[in-house]
C-alpha cells in the first residue's frame, strides 16, 4: 500500500459486527488484524463507522435469520447516510451466496469464507463506489497458521483453531457444505501460533475445531495425530491453561488421555458432543457409533483422567426420535451426569442428510424436549457445582466489573460455562491473574469465592 493511501485509510473507520461460534470469531479476529495491519481505523460502533463488515453465521435457519436481520439494519443505516458501505463476509455468503445476493442488491461486498488477506483492497474498492461481488477476499484458508489476529477476547484466554472444516456427515448438520472438508494446520504452525498468542500475553488457549480429534487425518499418513499435537501445545513454555473443546466421540484417539495426564497445564476438561445416546437416533444422526460406544467412550474419559469435567452437547428431536428413544436419552444424562451439556433443538436444514426426512416430532414438541432435557440439567448442574463448596482451586480472571472479578475454574470454558465472583472492591485481580481462591457458595450455574493467601 503507498504512503499516501495509508494516510486516507487511518481516516476511514471501519466497524465488524460479529456474529456466530467461536470459530467464526477468529475469522472476525482474521479480518481486523488484516484492516489494522494496513492502516485502518477500527471502532467498535457502528454509528461511528464509514464501512461496516458484518462476519455471519448460517449454520441453522435461525442463525441466518438472524444475519439477514443484521443485513437489513446496516443497509438502512447506509440508506440514511450514516454508512459509506456494508460489506457481508463468512458463512452466509459462503453457503448462500445467490440466495443472499439476490435479496440484498445494495449490500456492496460479499465475501465467503478466506483468509481475508485483502480484505483492506475491498474496503477500499467499496470507498470508491465499487461492487464486490467475485470471491476476492483472499486464498481459502488452506492449514497456514493465522498470525494477523486482532484479539477480541480478553487477555486471559484465546481461541485457537488447528484445523478448517469436517470429514463427517452428520445428518442434521451443513457445516461442512461451508466449511468443506477437513484442512489441518502442521504442527509446527500451531505451536507457533500458541507462542505468539503466548508473547502477547494469553494464559489460556483453548482450541476450537469442527473436529478437533479428527486434527492430522488429512495429512499423508492418515492418522489422528491430536494427542501429538496438544503434547507440543502443552510444552510451549508461559502456556498458562490449554483447553479442547469440539472433540468427536468415535475414533477416539486414546493416547490423548495420557497426554492429559502428563501436563499440569492441560486443563482437565474436554467438550465431546455425543448429540444422543439411541442407536437408533446415532444411525440416523450418521453419527457412526452406538449407545454402547457412547456410554463406553465417556466412562472409560472419567476413569483416565482425574477430575475430567465432561461438557457435552444432545440434539433432541432429530428424525427417529420418538418419546422411547427421548426417555432413553433422559434417563441416560440422568446416569451419568455430565458436569456440563448444552440441548439444542432439531432444525431441519434442506440440504443436510436428514432435512427431508419427516420422521419426527413437529418443532414445538422439539423445544418441549429440549426444555425438559436443560431442567434435568439445571439440577446435575447444581448438585456438581455444590461439590466445588469448600475446595481450594485456582482460577484464571477474565476481567473487573465494579467490586467484583470475574474468573473461571478449570471446570468452565469462556463464554459456555459458568463463573466465579470474587469480592475484589481493592481491584487487586487484574485480568490474567491466577490467584488460589476458597470457593465459598454456589449460586445457580456460577461460583462465589474469595482469595487465599498466596504461599511464601
Ligand atoms: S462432526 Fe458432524 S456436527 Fe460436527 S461439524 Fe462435522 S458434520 Fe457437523
Amino acid at each position: 500500500m503507498t504512503s499516501d493511501l495509508r494516510t486516507s485509510a487511518r481516516d476511514i473507520r471501519v466497524a465488524l459486527v460479529h456474529l456466530g461460534c467461536a470459530r467464526n470469531l477468529i475469522d472476525s479476529e482474521n479480518i481486523l488484524g488484516h484492516l489494522g495491519a494496513e492502516g485502518y481505523s477500527l471502532t467498535g460502533s457502528v454509528e461511528e463507522a464509514d464501512v461496516a463488515i458484518l462476519n455471519t453465521c448460517s449454520f441453522i435457519g435461525p442463525a441466518r435469520e438472524e444475519s439477514e436481520g443484521v443485513i437489513q439494519d446496516l443497509l438502512q443505516a447506509k440508506a440514511a447516510g450514516n454508512l459509506r458501505g456494508v460489506i457481508v463476509a463468512g458463512c452466509l455468503p459462503e453457503k448462500f451466496r445467490p440466495e443472499v445476493e439476490a435479496k440484498f442488491p445494495q449490500v456492496d461486498a460479499f465475501l465467503g469464507l478466506s483468509d481475508y488477506s485483502n480484505v483492506a483492497r475491498i474496503v477500499e474498492t467499496v470507498l470508491k463506489g465499487g461492487k464486490v461481488r467475485e470471491d476476492s477476499g483472499g486464498r481459502a484458508p488452506q492449514g497456514q497458521g493465522e498470525f494477523l489476529r486482532l484479539l477480541q477476547t480478553p487477555r486471559s484466554y484465546a481461541y485457537l483453531r488447528p484445523s478448517h472444516g469436517c470429514d463427517h456427515d452428520c445428518g442434521f448438520c451443513i457445516i461442512p457444505q461451508i466449511r468443506g472438508k477437513q484442512i489441518s494446520k502442521p504442527v509446527a504452525a500451531v505451536v507457533a501460533e500458541v507462542e505468539a498468542l503466548v508473547a502477547k500475553g494469553v494464559c489460556e488457549v483453548v482450541m476450537v475445531a469442527e473436529d478437533s480429534t479428527g486434527y492430522g487425518r488429512d495429512f499423508a499418513q492418515g492418522e489422528a495425530r491430536l494427542p501429538e499435537l496438544v503434547d507440543a501445545m502443552a510444552s510451549v513454555a508461559g502456556l498458562k491453561w490449554l483447553r479442547v473443546m469440539y472433540a468427536y466421540p468415535n475414533n477416539f484417539p486414546w493416547a490423548l488421555t495420557d497426554v492429559f495426564n502428563r501436563h499440569a497445564n492441560i486443563v482437565p476438561y474436554l467438550d465431546i458432543p455425543t448429540q444422543h445416546i439411541s442407536s437408533k437416533v446415532l444411525k440416523n444422526m450418521r453419527r457412526g457409533g452406538s449407545s454402547a460406544s457412547v456410554r463406553r467412550i465417556m466412562q472409560r474419559l472419567r476413569e483416565e483422567v482425574p477430575d475430567m469435567v465432561l461438557r457435552t452437547t444432545v440434539l433432541v428431536g432429530h428424525p427417529g426420535e420418538g418419546e422411547q428413544e427421548f426417555n432413553e436419552l433422559l434417563d441416560w444424562l440422568e446416569e451419568f451426569r455430565f458436569e456440563r451439556l448444552g440441548a439444542f433443538a432439531f432444525s431441519p436444514e434442506a440440504t443436510a442428510p436428514s432435512g427431508a426426512d419427516e420422521d419426527r416430532c413437529s418443532h414445538e414438541e422439539a423445544l418441549e424436549r429440549q426444555g425438559r432435557v436443560m431442567q434435568l440439567q439445571a439440577q446435575i448442574h447444581a448438585d456438581f457445582q455444590q461439590t466445588l463448596v469448600g475446595r481450594r482451586l485456582p482460577v484464571l480472571v477474565d476481567e473487573s466489573a465494579g467490586e467484583w472479578a470475574i474468573a473461571r475454574t478449570w471446570a468452565d470454558a469462556p463464554e459456555v460455562d459458568g463463573v466465579v465472583r470474587i469480592h475484589d472492591p481493592a481491584h487487586n485481580l487484574s485480568t490474567g491473574a491466577m490467584p488460589e481462591v476458597l470457593v465459598t457458595a454456589a449460586d445457580g450455574y456460577d461460583l462465589e469465592a474469595e482469595v487465599l493467601p498466596s504461599p511464601n
